[in-house]
């Protein structure tokens, strides 16, 4: 039987993990940060630059966005780390694992209800309306 509850070792070492990880992020953030800076003062003299300049600003907003929620994610952890909620899931409050959380520190739930929130996700994601084929618009018209 797998153990309930985290031994002080293994606390030990996901919260240095999740603070390491945590000053990456963030170091990481700066640097996006200050390339932007710089990228702004640059004139841009021809549309090619321009539409390349746009391309590279849409994935620095993603890759911004990632980050950032996963900064959120790592302080949310550290949070429960310092409390005793750490490490258990956050929709059946059974014991997450701790090969989940050596692989995923900031996990919130346990393998089976994360599956679940995945497929919850997945279906919010289609869209409402089922999808018409193209031809038969066409046919209507
Ligand atoms: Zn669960």
């Amino acid at each position: 039987m797998s153990p309930r509850t985290l031994d002080p070792r293994t606390m030990g070492e996901l919260e240095q993990f999740l603070r390491e990880e945590l000053v990456r992020l963030q170091d990481s953030l700066r640097a996006i940060a200050q390339e932007n800076r710089t990228a702004e003062k640059a004139t841009l003299t021809d549309v090619t630059a321009h539409a390349a300049e746009t391309l590279n600003s849409e994935i620095q907003v993603a890759l911004v966005d990632r980050r950032a929620q996963q900064v959120a994610q790592i302080r949310e952890a550290l949070h429960r780390l310092s409390g005793s909620q750490y490490g258990f899931c956050q929709e059946c409050d059974e014991f997450i694992g701790v090969p989940r959380l050596r692989a995923l520190p900031f996990a919130q739930r346990c393998r089976d209800c994360q599956g679940r929130a995945e497929q919850r996700a997945r279906r919010d994601a289609v869209p409402a309306s089922p999808q018409i084929p193209r031809d038969t618009i066409a046919d209507a018209a």
